[in-house]
């Protein structure tokens, strides 16, 4: 018998509980090679039948041409167990970021102050910085405000609360995938699960896609422009391009307007402003513009792309994320949110700051001395990280000693660039991960990623919501958790 209703994602679905019939995934429980050999083909199969795919890095032309050398996307074979309560703890915190920073995105002094001295050491910030300043100097206001974030979380195997990783403003990945990851594993266990004693209503639904997808459709009828365009700002090169194409196909079958995608370069050349504010591309009006590129330096090699993020912020088209929603999603303003008494300042709701802060793990400054003898007798308790997104740029272990050594030998200024956080140790677990067409069975930990989407037009707040889940499962002697970087796969979550 299943807890929820088969079509129900939301938390009020996922509360319904009998308690009787759960069974946590153990891989102690015996399965017979031969089951789980089946087992793999059958998701192989499944896979490239659905388009859990992604682009193969041994074939050059992967990132560049669609349907040209297509992999599996690494998975887990099963679901990773996670308590219901936590999952609906981390669903209902997703409404709440989404408020928040919009509010912070509103104090354009408090996102300037915040990361004053980290301008001065990173010059990416710098640059995000200077296009923000801009806005602010021109009183340039946002009317309608689109926001597709995720907030990621460990549970914490000490304390058994889940706390914030950190949360995305831009270019949030797998909206599109891990809704495919859900149904292969419901899929999975509705075959197998009878002999694995699970049962696949525990995987809860996923919409990720078609609500992001639904988010992006509202934000252009606000826009109110019949003509106007959806577009999609893209990396010249992605392997992690049928992610994209899920969301973008949902759009295409669902809704009457059109969709480009254009990389920076292109937005460069052929862009143009209009005296009314309004955006042209190729004399085509942009209404919404989605990045999923634009959040790391490597996508700015020239001037050029730095001239396409400005004249897009400084029009009037709808832009997910605008500068002020990118820079509040920065780990800096995780930090500072952190501070006493910050969040109260964002947030009116007693309850809502009280939520927020319990996900809060430590989070500090490198101009805070007394964390600071703290980190240099125990650097494994803590994470090193810059104003970077989209992995393999923390640092930890023995490293974050070394590196605090060598910038604080440099000049303390050069400490600015970076925050301090707490390192969180999750409940490690057997698994089953399958890459490149190959079992293996290790042992591995968890990050839940929620997805939210938020849209206003003025004083109306149009969408508020939880929308998805995605979880990375990494082995665990590995730091990063990216999966397109080869560190984690993808995986949903059995609720017990
Ligand atoms: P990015 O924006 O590059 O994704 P994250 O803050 O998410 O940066 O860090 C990347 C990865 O590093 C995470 O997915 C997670 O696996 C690991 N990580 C980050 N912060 C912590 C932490 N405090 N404790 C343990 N692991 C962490
Ligand atoms: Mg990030
Ligand atoms: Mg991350």
């Amino acid at each position: 018998s299943s807890p929820f209703p088969p079509n129900d994602g939301k938390s009020e679905g996922i509360d319904a509980q009998d308690g009787n019939s759960i069974i946590p995934i153990s891989l102690n429980e015996e399965i017979s090679p031969n089951l789980l050999q089946k087992m793999v083909h059958n998701a192989l199969v499944w896979c490239s039948l659905h388009g859990l795919v992604v682009g193969d890095k041994n074939n050059q032309r992967s990132g560049k041409v669609p349907g040209v050398g297509i992999v599996h996307a690494p998975i887990a074979l099963l679901p990773m167990s996670f308590s219901q309560s936590h999952f609906r703890q981390a669903c209902e915190l997703a409404p709440i970021f989404n408020e928040l920073v919009d509010r912070v995105s509103l104090d354009g002094n408090f996102l300037q102050d915040s990361l004053s001295r980290t301008k001065k050491v990173d010059a990416f910030t710098s640059r995000l910085l200077d296009i923000h300043s801009k806005m602010l100097e021109t009183n340039k206001k946002e009317e309608i405000r689109l926001g597709l974030h995720r907030s990621d979380y460990m549970l914490d195997a000490q304390s058994q609360d889940i706390l914030q990783i950190e949360l995305n403003t831009i270019s949030c990945s797998f909206p599109g995938l891990s809704c495919l990851v859900s149904e292969l594993h419901r899929h999975l266990l509705s075959h197998y699960g009878g002999d694995l004693k699970l049962d696949s209503t525990r995987v809860p639904e996923n919409m990720a896609s078609t609500r992001y997808a639904d988010a992006l459709a509202k934000a252009w009828k606000e826009y109110n422009n019949a003509r106007a365009v959806i577009m999609i700002v893209v990396q010249t090169e992605e392997r992690n391009m049928y992610d994209q194409h899920w969301l973008c196909s949902i759009l295409k079958e669902k809704y009457p307007f059109y969709l480009c995608a254009k990389t920076l370069a292109e937005i460069a050349t052929e862009g143009k402003l209009q005296p009314d504010g309004t955006l042209l591309i190729n004399d085509q009006l942009v209404a919404v513009i989605y990045f999923r590129a634009g959040y790391t330096p490597n996508d700015y090699p020239s001037e050029l792309e730095w001239s396409a993020r400005l004249l897009m912020e400084q029009s009037t088209a709808i832009k997910c994320p605008s500068i002020s929603y990118h820079l509040a999603g920065t780990k800096k303003i995780q930090q500072e949110l952190a501070k006493p008494n910050v969040l109260e300042r964002f947030l009116d709701d007693n309850d809502d700051v009280m939520k927020i802060r319990k996900c809060f793990a430590g989070l500090w400054s490198l101009d805070d001395s007394n964390i600071m003898k703290d980190v240099m007798e125990s650097p494994e308790l803590f994470v090193l990280k810059p104003q970077r997104e989209g992995g393999g740029n923390n640092i930890y272990g023995d490293d974050v000693k070394q590196t605090l050594l060598k910038l604080q030998k440099e000049g303390s200024e050069e400490l600015a660039a970076y925050i301090l956080m707490q390192r969180i140790f999750p409940t490690e677990s057997p698994a089953f991960l399958v890459q490149g067409g190959i079992l293996h069975e290790e042992h591995v930990i968890a990050e839940l990623g929620i997805y939210g989407a938020y849209l206003r037009n003025k004083e109306k707040v149009i969408v508020n919501e939880q929308c998805g889940y995605l979880t990375r499962t990494k082995v665990s002697s590995s730091n990063e958790g990216g999966v397109v970087a080869g560190f984690a796969v993808l995986d949903s979550v059995y609720l017990t």
